[in-house]
């Protein structure tokens, strides 16, 4: 049996679950995962129609592209119109709705030069192949992605590429986590911490969790008995008057993250105030690049700004993404709103929550 293969033993799954119904004694587990992975890997595996009563699973803000703000999403489309500019982007950026519902796949259609890469590197290819146009890759994402754009920025810098840039508007993930933590409509009892973000963060920068709100915070993978591991941590914690955070996913998570990386994020970015769909400007929540990276800062280099737009009529993401409410309880879901017709971010990602509960759930 492969290693992965071992996390979806039905044995191993069943004494699990048997252990997390012990550990929850008749309490309460609302708990959050902040990753699209966990949310897909959820609904996929079957996991959450196995889950007692009385646990509650949320999924918050964890999908880069549901928490990419509208008027972020306006910046792209301005971009987008401009006379020499190849836009570099992520497949799944193309369809998320921006002011009056458009999005950069109607801006194609109407003739906008955007290009899908599967790595930023990708994006360099076209800057070097295009030398009279400027190519700006749109940095989105959170921690696990923007090494790989600091390395790119290096990259470009090094080769000399001077017609390439990047509009960084990556989020980090702590930061979040306190917002959701300080509105009281949230409610969350303990986190499913992001098995790939944590590779990068290892588990310090959680550590607020614990100390500050008595929030378990558990770092897990993705297989369910991952899951489901970390699931019984949070309950024991809870049923023993414990918060910690915990790293339940070894196999690919060092406690003390990955200090390469980080270095390569320092060198590069520095932390700003950044816009969350649907949650609105958290402080030191993202990341720009330093002044001495402006000749590759496509905001500095074409004077690009978030402009103020009004959010989608009737779509209710901010409030899925807090965990305020749950996706089927948005009116438009199902009917105005499905994966074909998304109204909103996080139906149009495949990592979204609504689009998770649309293709998984019985409706
Ligand atoms: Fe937004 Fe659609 Fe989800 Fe409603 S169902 S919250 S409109 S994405």
């Amino acid at each position: 049996m492969q290693l992965e293969n071992a996390f979806q033993d039905p044995q191993l799954c069943r004494a699990l679950l048997q252990r997390l119904t012990r550990a929850l004694e008749g309490r309460t587990l609302r708990f959050m995962e902040v990753c699209g992975t966990h949310t897909v890997a959820i609904f996929q595996s079957g996991l959450r129609s196995l889950l007692p009563a009385s646990v509650t699973h949320l999924s918050g803000p964890g999908c880069p592209v549901c928490v990419t703000h509208d008027a972020e999403v306006a910046a792209f489309l301005d971009l987008a119109g401009r006379d020499g500019v190849i836009l570099a982007t992520f497949g799944d950026l193309l369809r998320v709705p921006g002011p009056g519902g458009q999005s950069l796949k109607h801006a194609q259609a109407q003739g906008a030069r955007v290009e899908i890469v599967y790595s930023p590197l990708d994006a360099l290819t076209i800057a070097a192949a295009h030398p009279e146009s400027t190519v700006v890759f749109l940095g989105i994402g959170f921690e696990t992605t923007a090494p790989t754009v600091a390395a790119t920025l290096l990259t470009a810098r090094q080769h000399k590429i001077r017609n390439f840039c990047v509009l960084s508007l990556h989020k980090l993930v702590p930061p979040a986590l306190r917002t959701l933590l300080d509105d009281s409509q949230c409610g969350i009892e303990a986190f499913l911490l992001p098995g790939h973000v944590s590779t990068i963060l290892g588990l310090e920068p959680y550590a607020f969790l614990a100390r500050d709100y008595h929030v378990p915070g558990v770092v897990g993978g993705f297989q369910p008995a991952d899951i489901l591991l970390a699931l019984c941590l949070m309950a024991e914690q809870r049923r023993d008057g414990a918060a910690a955070v915990v790293n339940a996913y070894p196999r690919a998570v060092d406690n003390a993250g990955n200090p390469r990386a980080r270095a390569l994020l320092e060198q590069v970015f520095e932390p700003t105030d950044a816009l969350w769909r649907g949650i609105g400007r958290i402080p030191q929540s993202g990341l720009r690049l330093r002044p001495e990276y402006a000749d590759l800062d496509a905001a500095a280099r074409l004077d690009v700004t978030l402009p103020e737009v009004p959010p989608l009529p009737g779509c209710r993401c901010g409030d899925v993404l807090r965990g305020r409410m749950a996706p089927p309880d948005c009116p438009l879901f199902g009917k105005k709103c499905t994966p074909a017709t998304p109204v909103g971010p996080c139906m149009v990602s495949t990592e979204g929550s609504c689009a998770a509960y649309y293709k998984y759930s019985e409706r």
